[in-house]
């Protein structure tokens, strides 16, 4: 069992500043948990509270049932990968990988198993007698990763990882770590600013911004059901477009309006908003909610103007003004426009997100 939990857990460093702010936090059992955000939104801090490399300020945190604050490193059953990857240059990828087990005194035979079995499910074997200093970025990573199995931890804890990599190799180790927890059972937490490692590593994500916890859920709930503009925004590619205007309430249902442009809100939005015509709200459009196969007419529409395009392989980027405003959206690569043309885009309004534009937070 390895279940972790942060009871109003503060971090404040010696120089007085507050990384972490009364997080509240239960990773459980086995789980895959990453903790998404952007640089120094305290991911890090969070993940070395767990490690035991800094300590809780105030608050509760828990292994089980334990309460650990103040149980150090070595007493936490916990094996980090760092992104720097901190092998030992002059030793060989075997003793790197056995290092640990020895300072433990562990039996000779034991720590042989042990080391063999991580370089062949990690594909190394053939590197054991190899100096970091020859090895590439992928093949260190990987030495990093099989030190951290062969204490077979009760929780794998990883700091940015793959940032080091390049990108193809990046998604290929993304779908080994993947498959390292699957196989290992274990709980992982991993901290990362990619959006998209988070997306495709996770179980459920957390996502920080200045210390506080934003919103914790599923890859699908971050994504689908963003709880503010914060969170909206930091995941998507392009981004998502933000429009301000306001609801009009009509024959039993609702629009968004603003100039020219009016956008029927299916059900589930209108029932929220009943009641709230000449309400001010920002509308949520993600970069992949639109395409050209329109309707004459339809309550969908989103008359622009092309700004750029940008082919992206098997999609491309189309930029365009609208009302003073640029907006990006990612649509297929046989839509034809030219800079200075308009079109009209159809808008996806099952798929329409709706914030306050006072909060921030999301009105559905
Ligand atoms: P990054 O990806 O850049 O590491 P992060 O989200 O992991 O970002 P943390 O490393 O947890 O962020 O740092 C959170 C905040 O705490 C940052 O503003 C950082 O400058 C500050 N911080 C980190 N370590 C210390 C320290 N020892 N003393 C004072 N402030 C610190």
């Amino acid at each position: 069992m390895a279940r972790i939990q942060f009871n109003k857990v503060n971090k404040r460093y010696a120089n007085g500043f507050h990384a972490v702010k009364d997080l509240n936090l239960e990773i459980r059992d086995k789980e895959f948990l990453v903790l998404l955000g952007p640089s120094g939104c305290g991911k890090s801090t969070t993940l070395n509270m767990i490690a035991g490399l800094e300590e809780v300020s105030d608050g509760e945190l828990l292994f089980d049932d334990r309460i650990v604050n103040d149980a150090p490193p070595h007493k936490r059953d916990v094996a980090m990968v760092f992104q720097s990857y901190a092998l030992y240059p002059h030793k060989s990828v075997y003793e790197n990988i056995g290092f640990g087990l020895r300072m433990r005194r562990m039996d000779k035979a034991e720590i042989d198993r042990r080391v063999r079995d991580a370089a062949t499910r990690l594909e190394i074997t053939h590197l054991l007698d190899s100096r970091p200093g020859n090895l590439s970025g992928g093949q260190r990573q990987r030495v990093a990763l099989g030190r951290a199995m062969v204490r077979e931890p009760a929780v794998f804890l990883m700091d940015e990882p793959l940032s080091n990599l390049d990108a193809a190799l990046r998604i290929s180790m993304r779908a080994e770590i993947k498959e390292l927890h699957r196989t290992m059972q274990t709980t992982f937490v991993f901290v990362t600013h990619d959006q998209a490692e988070a997306l495709t590593l996770a179980d459920r994500i957390v996502v920080m911004r200045d210390g506080v916890v934003q919103q914790i859920g599923t890859p699908d709930d971050i994504y689908e059901r963003p709880r503010n503009t914060f969170v909206a925004s930091f995941l998507g590619s392009p981004p998502i477009n933000y429009l301000d205007g306001q609801i009009d309430t009509v024959d039993g249902g609702s629009l968004f309006r603003r100039g020219d442009l009016s956008l029927r809100l299916p059900p589930h939005v209108a029932e929220r908003l009943a009641g709230q015509g000449g309400r001010h709200v920002t509308l949520g459009i993600r970069a992949e909610d639109v395409d050209e196969r329109h309707q004459a007419g339809a309550d969908n529409l989103l008359r622009a103007r092309v700004k750029s395009v940008l082919p992206i392989g098997s999609d491309q980027y189309l930029g365009v003004h609208f009302d003073k405003q640029e907006l990006y959206f990612r649509v297929g690569k046989d839509l034809a426009h030219k800079p200075g043309e308009t079109v009209d885009l159809a808008v996806d309004l099952s798929r329409l997100h709706v914030f306050d534009p006072e909060t921030s937070r999301s009105l559905i």
